[in-house]
């Protein structure tokens, strides 16, 4: 196959483990009406895309993985009036399959980069930090005076959560386990940490919050912090529930919510605040102003070539990991 037609792309036929992503090259076709070919610079890999290797989040398979990347349109198919060849854009919803050399994206998906950002820093905050900007602003927001639990703190989103907070006047208590993963979360603008390899969360919260608890719990763990999160809760608190890195939340019952004091529980996703033309405008506007100001400095954990995507699969499930990671489908190996 020509290289000049053909791109590289990491794809699995079957769910499961991370052996299960093959590396493969599959031919380009021009772009058809309102794509653009695109040749990625860099890819941010995402608990999601390990969701859909898992078959957590379903997808027809084969399939291709990955939802955001950086990179520079090579060209532009009929009615894309907006962007044009050379130009650097990014994306952070989609359509799945970014993990690839290059590909044809829908120019509706793409963001142009401003001038200054370089792209490993977008790809490493673009989807993570709307995210947690998403949660901060929108989800739920805290008054000056309120204090909430975040937790993964000191992961790709957990990291970026703490510079926001640290930007917009939020207060946050982070949870992460071991002390380097919490040293490294106070560094990012937390204001405490609980070390959940030996401290009881709620135990910790009500000795934080004077015995009060906390009136918002931010928690991507899931399954196995579910009920700890609730009992970190004060009357009236909101549990955030927006993933699921240690399995889906069970089945409970809501008069489990009543009994806890009147709790609300909401399960958000970036997907719903992109799909509005305008929130996504506001948000990515804003991601930008705190890029320009110096708040935001995603911290890059990782960087993978493409073929190595497993390794950082891995990696990434098994809590090694600390802020974002990266891969570069333009490198062959890396140190
Ligand atoms: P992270 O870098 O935060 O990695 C996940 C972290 O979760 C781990 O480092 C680990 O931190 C913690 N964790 C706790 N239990 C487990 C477990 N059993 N297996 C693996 N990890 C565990 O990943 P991301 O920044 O990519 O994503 C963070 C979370 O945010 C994910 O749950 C993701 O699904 C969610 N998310 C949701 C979005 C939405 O739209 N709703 C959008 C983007 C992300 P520690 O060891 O410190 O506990």
């Amino acid at each position: 196959m020509s290289s000049e037609r053909a791109a590289r792309a990491v794809v699995f036929a079957r769910t499961g483990e991370a052996d299960v992503l093959r590396e493969t090259e599959f031919p380009l076709f021009p772009p058809g009406p309102g794509e653009v070919l695109l040749r990625h610079t860099v890819v941010g890999v995402n608990f999601v895309d390990i969701y859909h290797r898992r078959g957590l989040y379903p997808l027809p398979l084969p399939s291709g993985l990955g939802l955001e990347a950086v990179g520079v349109i090579e060209e532009v198919g009929p009615g894309v009036g907006s962007l044009a060849p050379g130009q650097r854009v990014a994306y952070a919803q989609g359509p799945v399959g970014s993990y690839a050399t290059r590909r044809l994206v829908p120019a509706e998906a793409l963001v142009a980069v401003p001038p200054g950002v370089e792209d490993e820093t977008l790809a490493a905050v673009f989807l993570k930090g709307l995210t947690a900007l998403a949660l901060l602003r929108r989800t739920r927001p805290l008054a000056p005076d309120e204090t909430a639990l975040f937790h993964a703190a000191a992961g790709g989103v957990g990291h970026l959560a703490g510079q926001i907070a640290r930007a917009i006047g939020v207060h946050l208590i982070g949870a992460a386990r071991g002390p380097e993963k919490c040293a490294f979360a106070l560094e990012q603008g937390y204001g405490a940490c609980i070390d959940t390899s030996w401290e009881d969360v709620p135990t910790s919260v009500r000795r934080l919050t004077g015995g009060q608890g906390v009136p918002v719990v931010y928690d991507s763990v899931g399954r196995a912090t579910w009920t700890a999160s609730l009992d970190c809760l004060r009357p009236f608190g909101m549990l955030v529930s927006f993933g699921n890195a240690s399995g889906s939340v069970p089945p409970f019952d809501l008069g489990d919510l009543a009994r806890r004091g009147s709790l609300y529980v909401t399960r958000p996703t970036l997907a719903t605040h992109w799909a509005d033309p305008e929130g996504r405008r506001a948000l990515v506007e804003e991601l930008f102003a705190l890029l320009r100001a110096g708040a935001l400095r995603p911290v890059i954990g990782g960087r993978y070539p493409l073929a190595e995507a497993a390794r950082a699969h891995r990696d990434l499930e098994s809590r090694r990991t600390r802020g974002a990671l990266l891969l570069l489908p333009g490198t062959e190996s890396l140190p």
